[in-house]
């Protein structure tokens, strides 16, 4: 995803850089990466697949703002990365007939990061902060009377004669995205009339997710093909994507270019995806918690050190769905390899005698 706002810093005086720097853009423009992923990014209700109970309240919200020619309520969605988060911002956007604005809280360093983007923003706007528990508490306290009174509190001169200036901004929405909902401050928090948690992709929303995306990229798929690339896409769309991409190059390359439930499998195995979705670190995150904390608990920092990882990897990329999926528990004490977690690494659990001894 382009950040659009980056950290060179903008006064506020200098809207014209602001501009610059923070082109408007339209939500069908919006520019990820690459091509690619724009290209197979939804933009509309009917093509963003699943998560039914939000799009069923969204579409209520968003008629109720038109028919009372309102912005929307600011709002917040949280879950694990590549569940969709961007991706109906754009959405609610395009059905709004706004332009959207995509930064991230890391690139909100300064005062004047975030002030620079409230100041330039137009009536109805989107602004989009992703992973805003991030957000610093001075960029957190400028947002508060944004959200609230749609005003900027700034102080000018300094000490005594600093005075306390209101600048009215226009009334725009802030769509928040985290992958931990629980690091928000609380005042942050319930500035949000609406918050929502994006649940992982049953397997059938994600074999139409691979349908789509091998559809717009021109790759041929079967349905028990596609079933098989979703299986193994740990409920995430964005891993379904990669993985029927890569996929596709096994299918041209190794067979007669069509992906189907064999070429899947024996590309995925290749690719050292097991069948619950795995790959190598998780595999290795389980082993390692199996052979050296005979199954745990153990803290998630010497999970991380011991593995040569972040602990926000760890956390945020890892660790959702192996617990999603009943491999590991946690515990106050730590993680703990599940039965089923011994079980899928075929790994003959130790009796809780035998562990005493
Ligand atoms: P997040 O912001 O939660 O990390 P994104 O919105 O960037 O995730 O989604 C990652 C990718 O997954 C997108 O490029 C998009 O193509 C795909 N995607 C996400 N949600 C859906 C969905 N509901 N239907 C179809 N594709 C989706």
């Amino acid at each position: 995803m382009t950040i659009l706002s980056d950290n060179e810093g903008y006064g506020v005086q200098s809207k014209d850089y602001v501009k610059k720097k923070n082109p408007i853009i339209k939500p069908e423009n919006i520019e990820y990466d690459n091509t690619y992923e724009n290209s197979i990014r939804p933009k509309d209700f009917d093509s963003y697949i699943g998560q039914g109970a939000l799009k069923e309240s969204l579409k209520v919200t968003l008629e109720a703002a038109k028919l009372r020619e309102k912005p929307l309520d600011h709002m917040l969605f949280y879950g694990p990365p590549g569940l969709g988060k961007t991706t109906i911002a754009g959405v609610i956007a395009s059905q709004m007939g706004v332009d959207i604005r995509i930064t991230s809280a890391p690139a909100l360093e300064r005062p004047r990061d975030i002030i620079g983007i409230l100041m330039s923003l137009k009536g109805g706007e989107i602004l989009f902060i992703d992973e805003i528990h991030r957000l610093n508490k001075v960029a957190e306290e400028i947002l508060y009377p944004a959200m609230e009174d749609f005003t900027l509190d700034m102080t000018t001169g300094k000490s005594q004669t600093a005075k306390t200036l209101r600048v009215p901004l226009p009334k725009f929405t802030l769509i928040g995205a985290t992958t931990k909902a629980g690091e928000l401050s609380s005042p942050l928090r319930d500035r949000f009339g609406i918050i929502h948690r994006l649940e992982f992709y049953t397997t059938d929303e994600l074999s139409q997710v691979v349908q789509r995306t091998a559809n717009i990229l021109d790759i041929k798929i079967t349905e028990s093909g596609a079933k098989a690339v979703a299986m193994r896409s740990r409920g995430t769309p964005r891993i379904a994507n990669r993985l029927v991409k890569r996929v596709a190059d096994f299918a041209i390359v190794k067979y007669d270019g069509q992906i189907d439930e064999k070429v899947a499998n024996e590309s995925l195995d290749i690719l050292k995806i097991d069948e619950f979705g795995l790959d190598t670190t998780d595999r290795a995150l389980l082993n390692l918690i199996i052979e050296k904390y005979d199954g745990g608990p153990v803290g998630i920092e010497t999970i991380a050190a011991a593995l040569s990882e972040d602990v926000r990897t760890i956390e945020d990329v890892c660790e959702p769905y192996l617990l999603q999926a009943g491999l590991l528990q946690r515990t106050p004490r730590g993680r703990k390899v599940s039965p089923e977690g011994y079980r899928h690494l075929g790994i003959k659990m130790p009796s809780e005698q035998t562990k005493l001894f």
